[in-house]
């Protein structure tokens, strides 16, 4: 019982950590270079300086939370991160003042959380474009730089709750190799992962901005089509299940089995989703391979 707590424990926080460090890659967030601009300490660009009256204007007063994510990648609530804010100009500037030379935001930031507040406990400076390769390292998959398991499902859960929000739709795809077992028996293993790469980067050209690819599992993907509906994320799963066919024609056969879920017809949480989106699957597999099937085509 106690072993279950802590296990489950520790997966939440491994969880909270991955979806911090999403955060990071994310390219609505703030990087340092613009709140030291906000700070004072450098000047944007036309560009830049039209993007950060952009991220003000759609985040409002959750702007705070995000200079102070960006500085020390804590979340704080918004009122409380104003707060913070201020009062970390003050003390740069009070810093600045007592040296007799301009101190950094960053600088006065790590002074006031570790000193005044005492909110960071023995904090690490990183530059942060290696944050960056430690985030994309692990939110993603080794071999095909895809989205890890974890991370797309938190992924999904994201964009199942702007589902409820403004009532867009959303697809889920799983894919599945049709006997990937026999292209290693037959090539080697390093024969399957080179096909692993290339599907994932086959998958990657396919989609748009907004949609999310992870490998879900060994030779498993799983794609997120927001605001795609089933029709259209069956036209998707066909073209990338036809591409496939087509790339690998050459050396050896390599083909497809794709199950497609919609909400809010075949389910409304992330879960419910991958589970319809699974049962097409297995129905893809049961009736052939190398086949599309949507959820609601095996329930009519
Ligand atoms: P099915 O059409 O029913 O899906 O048949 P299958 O052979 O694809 O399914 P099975 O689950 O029997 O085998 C999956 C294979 O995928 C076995 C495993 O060695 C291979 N595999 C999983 N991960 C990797 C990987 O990272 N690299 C390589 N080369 N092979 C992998
Ligand atoms: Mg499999
Ligand atoms: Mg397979």
């Amino acid at each position: 019982m106690n072993l279950k707590a802590n296990e489950s424990g520790r997966f939440s926080r491994r969880t909270k950590a991955k979806t911090q460090l999403l955060r990071l890659l994310d390219e609505k967030m703030l990087s340092v270079r613009f709140v030291a601009a906000v700070a004072g300490d450098c000047v944007l660009n036309d560009e830049d300086n039209e993007r950060l009256s952009e991220m003000k204007k759609r985040r409002g007063d959750r702007i705070y939370v995000d200079f102070l994510f960006a500085l020390c990648h804590k979340l704080f609530l918004p009122r409380r991160a104003q707060t913070l804010w201020h009062s970390i100009l003050i003390h740069k500037k009070q810093l600045s003042h007592q040296l007799g030379r301009t101190v950094n935001i960053s600088v006065a930031t790590l002074d006031y959380l570790t000193t005044v507040e005492q909110v960071l406990e023995f904090p690490v400076l990183v530059s942060e474009p290696s944050m960056a390769t430690v985030a994309e390292v692990a939110v993603k998959d080794d071999l095909t730089r895809l989205y890890d398991h974890t991370t797309f499902l938190e992924k999904l859960r994201e964009e199942v709750k702007r589902f409820e929000r403004y009532g867009h739709t959303l697809s889920v795809l799983m894919m599945d190799l049709d006997h990937f077992k026999l292209v290693n028996d037959m090539h080697g293993h390093p024969v399957g992962d080179s096909v692993l790469r290339q599907m994932s980067k086959l998958i990657n050209q396919n989609l748009r901005s907004v949609d999310i690819a992870a490998r879900y599992g060994g030779e498993e993907f799983a794609i997120c089509l927001p605001q795609t509906e089933d029709r259209d994320a069956y036209f998707f799963a066909e073209r990338l299940r036809k591409q496939t066919e087509e790339l690998f024609n050459d050396s050896f056969q390599v083909t497809v089995s794709i199950g497609i879920a919609s909400a809010p017809g075949d389910g409304t949480s992330a879960e419910a989703l991958i589970q319809s989106a699974d049962q097409a699957l297995y129905h893809s597999k049961q009736t052939g391979r190398n086949r599309s099937t949507a959820f609601r085509d095996i329930m009519s």
